[in-house]
């Protein structure tokens, strides 16, 4: 059994789906599960529904769920499955224009709609085309606990049920589910986190024993730049656990960071395709390190960050300073991705805002804080990074004339990052490119 998940933009329409089953029809002998994200940029459609349902305005979030309901119509003809799902939308739409306000429990609810029905329609598609498929309502074997919007599995129930269902069903038909969906031991929907199919494929994965993890997407493989910020990136062919997962968590969106995890405990390869040219070999991540002869693999952006400063002449070194700090994050649901201090101040990253207000409040009580916002971070990976001298020296030479801040290698000596300002973003990745990727090792880039 193989696991192919295939993201928004591969199911965006029922011409894309036509490719997909094409691709998934060919490695029918693989005994194919299939995970499928939400079709196109569904799911931030329902996100604004529920939004705007809950300040009020309802007629808003009836133009923006008629629209969806529609396309969704046109590109399956599912006329009274599409119709079911979408009145129960707009029944929860009301409930929270009524109510006024939105539970991480009712976003899941209204969120987890997009995978509940591009799932549904994939299948019936793939039936249309003849492929036999069948669908596994995704709620009935992802158990999660009930951290509402970021689940996390409950991965001993989860398995039990993935290994009882999936295998048999896969014998015959291709089977078909919706990733990023799950739901609590009461049966309440959760989901696992934006960008949260890829997890979803490797956690079936893991759970079935299959032999790869695919993930199709809309480029190449993991390329060497993030091809937002700079064009003209090279595909890896290779890249460690380890590398990938540090790229995921630094901003490389074409991989949630939790994917290998449970890959890594099976040591079940994951490979990133291209739905659009299923016939490119993609990037291979594997347990085992990928010696190369470029120092880096690839370089990682995140932006919109909002980097606090954070000085206490007072506080500073006494005992329980950054206790006191993390504490305030901790309670605002806000995770920190970068961390430096000196003498007196400790300057932290951040790239979810919303709880900013609160935060510099609480933070006040003991200390200055000064916010800078539309900054940006740089992550170089590789895991010749901790043993090649004078990468350091590389680095701040390319970037001669940028404003660099927060230098810090991560724990595991695979990173080297570092926050320039937003409008410096694409200039600083443009320059590092060069720097380390104008020549190729052809065993480890496409060159
Ligand atoms: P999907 O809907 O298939 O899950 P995503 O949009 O989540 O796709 O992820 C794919 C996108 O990730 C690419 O279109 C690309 O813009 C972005 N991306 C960021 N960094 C990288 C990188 N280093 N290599 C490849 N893609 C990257
Ligand atoms: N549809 C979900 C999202 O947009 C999950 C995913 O695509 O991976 O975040
Ligand atoms: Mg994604």
């Amino acid at each position: 059994m193989i696991v192919m998940k295939f993201g928004g933009s591969s199911v965006a329409s029922a011409k894309a789906i036509e490719r997909v089953a094409s691709i998934v029809g060919a490695r029918r002998e693989l005994h194919p599960v299939v995970v499928v994200s939400a079709m196109g940029k569904t799911t931030n459609k329902l996100l604004e529904i529920a939004k705007r349902a809950s300040l009020g305005d309802r007629d808003g979030a009836m133009t923006l769920l008629y629209e969806l309901r529609d396309f969704h119509l046109a590109e399956s003809g599912m006329e009274r499955t599409v119709e079911e799902h979408f009145q129960e939308l707009a029944d929860m739409a009301r409930g929270l224009a009524a109510l006024g306000e939105l539970t991480p429990r009712s976003i899941d609810a209204v969120s987890s709609l997009g995978e509940r029905l591009s799932s549904l329609i994939v299948t019936k598609l793939f039936e249309r085309l003849g492929i036999p498929a069948t669908h596994v309502d995704a709620r009935k074997v992802i158990v999660t606990d009930n951290r509402h919007t970021h689940a996390a599995p409950i991965y001993e129930e989860t398995y039990k049920r993935l290994a009882a269902t999936i295998p048999p069903l896969a014998e015959k038909t291709v089977v078909v589910m919706g990733g990023f969906i799950g739901a609590t031991e009461d049966g309440v929907t959760s989901t696992l986190g934006r960008g949260g199919s890829d997890f979803t494929a490797s956690i079936v994965g893991a759970g079935i024993g299959a032999t790869e993890i695919q993930i199709w997407t809309d480029v190449d493989g993991m390329l060497t730049c993030d091809p937002t910020v700079l064009p003209g990136g090279h595909r890896v062919r290779r890249i460690s656990f380890a590398e990938a997962a540090e790229l995921a968590y630094f901003g490389a969106k074409v991989l949630h960071p939790a994917t290998v995890l449970p890959a890594i405990e099976q040591n079940i390869p994951v490979r990133i395709l291209n739905s659009m040219r299923p016939e490119v070999e993609g990037t291979w991540i594997t347990a085992q390190d990928v010696p190369s002869k470029n120092v880096i693999k690839s370089i990682a952006c995140k932006k919109r960050v909002t980097v606090l400063n954070v000085h206490s002449t007072r506080m500073f070194m006494a005992h329980g300073f950054l206790r006191r700090i993390f504490e305030i994050f901790d309670r605002e649901g806000t995770s920190v991705d970068m961390i430096s201090t000196s003498e007196v101040s400790v300057s932290l990253t951040m790239d979810d805002d919303s709880h900013l207000d609160a935060i510099i409040e609480a933070l006040s009580e003991f200390a200055e804080v000064t916010v800078d916002r539309d900054q940006a971070i740089v992550c170089l990976v590789g895991q010749n990074i901790k043993d090649t001298p004078g990468i350091g020296a590389r680095i701040f030479r390319a970037l001669e004339k940028i404003n660099v801040r927060m230098v810090s290698q991560g724990a595991s000596s695979l990173n080297l990052g570092f926050v320039v300002r937003g409008e410096d973003l694409r200039p600083a990745v443009e320059a590092l490119h060069t720097e380390f990727f104008s020549t190729l090792d052809p065993e480890v880039f496409d060159a």
